[in-house]
């Protein structure tokens, strides 16, 4: 097989994101790489107000870091009755050290008695360039918060989160239904469907980013005036 004609890298370290991203782009000819490829690079703060701030920052400091391509996720649970929290905070939403049960548990408080229980994942994928410009990909999952935890699959808030056409908690679907469905599978999706166009923009910042070449002939007859 031919050299791939590109390398992207995917500023992540999670095996399972990286699982996700290589079968979605896998027909492409290009050399997917993800962070477990390189040594220690800075780690971005994702302090962002937004899921697009932030996999923009992841993005765009790998990209400059390695001064090549990257793509870069970013994603969480936004709930109507807590004016969109947690957003960019699912992950810590409990603080800094908590895990999924942690998270989970404050959630479930904070939802004690409230009948809205309207809810959505939301997913932003960002690819960039190392001098900036970048395209971005977004999916969009709702749902509602379950009174209590249901389901044993999945992670993070997924055995809360009840998807009213298949009548269960994401932790109660398959891995398969769950992506058909989901934000992550939505946003990767697209990103699928578009990659030529994202191949071709690529190429194209790429080139217009290096400097000029020397016009060799040129060079060669102002040596010899000289
Ligand atoms: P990340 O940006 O994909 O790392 O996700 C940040 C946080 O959002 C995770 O730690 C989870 O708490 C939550 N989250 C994102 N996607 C999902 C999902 O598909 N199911 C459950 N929780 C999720």
């Amino acid at each position: 097989m031919s050299t791939p004609e590109i390398m992207i890298v995917l500023a992540t370290r999670n095996q399972g994101k990286v699982r996700e991203f290589q079968q979605i782009l896998q027909p492409y000819h290009i050399d997917l790489k993800s962070l477990n490829d390189f040594g220690p690079i800075p780690e971005a703060a994702e302090d962002g107000a937004t899921f697009d701030d932030n996999a923009y920052q992841k993005a765009l400091l790998t990209a400059k870091a390695l001064g090549l391509p990257a793509i870069a996720d970013d994603s969480g649970l936004v709930v109507k009755a807590l004016q969109g929290r947690p957003g960019v905070r699912s992950a810590r939403y409990a603080g800094e050290k908590a895990g999924d049960a942690d998270n989970i548990a404050k959630l479930l408080r904070e939802m004690e008695g409230v009948d809205e229980r309207q809810a959505a994942f939301e997913c932003v994928i960002s690819v960039t360039v190392p001098s900036g410009p970048a395209l971005t990909y977004e999916g969009r999952c709702e749902g509602e918060i379950s009174l209590e935890v249901k389901g044993e699959g999945g992670f993070g808030y997924d055995p809360v989160f009840y998807y009213p056409p298949l009548k269960r908690t994401f932790a109660q679907c398959s891995a398969a239904e769950k992506n058909e469905v989901s934000h992550r599978g939505k946003a990767l999706n697209e990103l699928g469907r578009e990659f030529d166009k994202v191949l071709t923009w690529l190429k194209s910042r790429l080139t217009e980013a290096k400097p000029p070449k020397p016009d060799h002939k040129q060079f060669m007859a102002n040596d010899w005036s000289a």
